[in-house]
């Protein structure tokens, strides 16, 4: 059955209690990896359900059973074909030349025209579960608002977001705000056990506390710890010139790399005030001896460098490039004079 994750159980009750005078469209917004979209799905069975318990779906009456057969008359997915592809709901063409697309189309919304004139079973809601928002395109966005601005009766559209910001501002002030918050560590932590993820703290605090991003990387494959990170921390006391990270680096994806460096430059200006590591808890040991001897300006200095190549690192000119600099850059502002 379609359940939200168990951290989300009290929040959703909360959300579900006030479901006799609920909003039309809700944006429900968090950090990647903690678990909105499951929310929102989650929370369209709750509305759909037609004998809750609590609040929640039931997961035993024919609308739960529709909705976990993904073929409730009443829910809507809308979602770029490439995530529909990734979910499995939906075969990419043998013969398709292009990629599945990662925005959702203006056609997927004027779709939904037509089902808002039909009735809905039992007279219930009707729900629109549209994910992850950021992928809109501006015209679909716009389509959307035009149905948010005269919305249909007994449609909820529940929209799930990571980054609020970069959506129409004029979409965002058409809907509540839902935000989820990091789950409790130990919470996230009985969850990842049982499903089985080994490492399961130190793959949390690398994945900043969010708990599905955890996961997912455990599922990929993933190492907790980088090849490049390990050999970072290898070479920071000095030995190497840096092409056998600039080499690692080139292989990873700048923005991943960019993104695990900010990370670690945390740890380490804690390590700076004797402070254990927040996303690296068991490198602690190496963090610390090499904090312990940091030039505070230079770190910084590293700092603004990474925060620029963050902006620039999904538009990388010459990765080659800009792996060589990041190596040397970045060892040499660890590294003892
Ligand atoms: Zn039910």
């Amino acid at each position: 059955m379609i359940d939200f994750l168990p951290w989300q159980q009290g929040p959703a009750r909360r959300w579900l209690a006030t479901r006799e005078r609920f909003a039309h469209a809700w944006l429900i917004h968090g950090r990647p990896g903690c678990g909105q979209m499951e929310f929102a799905l989650a929370g369209a069975a709750s509305l759909l359900c037609e004998s809750p318990r609590d609040g929640l779906a039931c997961g035993a009456c024919q609308a739960c059973r529709w909705v976990a057969a993904g073929n409730h008359p009443d829910l809507r997915r809308i979602r770029p074909d490439a995530q529909a592809v990734r979910e499995g709901a939906m075969d990419v063409a043998e013969d398709a030349k292009k990629q599945p697309s990662r925005e959702i189309r203006i056609e997927q919304i004027r779709s939904l025209l037509p089902w808002f004139n039909t009735a809905t079973h039992r007279g219930g809601w009707r729900v629109a579960l549209l994910y992850p928002a950021e992928s809109l395109n501006t015209i679909a966005a716009n389509a959307l608002l035009k149905i948010l601005e005269e919305p249909p009766e007994h449609t909820v559209f529940l929209l799930s977001a990571q980054a609020p910001d970069r959506l129409l501002p004029t979409l965002v002030s058409r809907c509540r705000r839902l935000p989820l918050t990091v789950p409790p560590a130990p919470e996230s932590l009985a969850w990842l056990d049982a499903q089985g993820v080994k490492d399961a703290a130190d793959r949390l605090a690398a994945a900043g506390g969010a708990p599905l991003l955890a996961l997912e990387q455990a599922r990929e494959g993933r190492p907790v710890m980088p090849d490049w990170l390990e050999l970072f921390l290898d070479q920071a006391g000095g030995g190497g010139d840096g092409a056998a990270l600039a080499d690692a680096l080139q292989a990873a994806e700048p923005a991943d790399w960019v993104d695990g460096f900010q990370r670690l430059w945390l740890d380490l200006s804690l390590g700076t005030h004797g402070l254990p590591p927040r996303y690296h808890p068991g490198q602690a040991t190496r963090i610390a001896a090499i904090a312990k001897r940091l030039d505070p300006a230079a770190l910084a200095r590293a700092a603004d460098w990474l925060r620029e190549q963050r902006r620039l690192a999904r538009h990388a000119l010459n990765p080659k490039l800009l792996a060589d600099h990041a190596a040397r850059t970045l060892l040499q502002s660890v590294r003892p004079r």
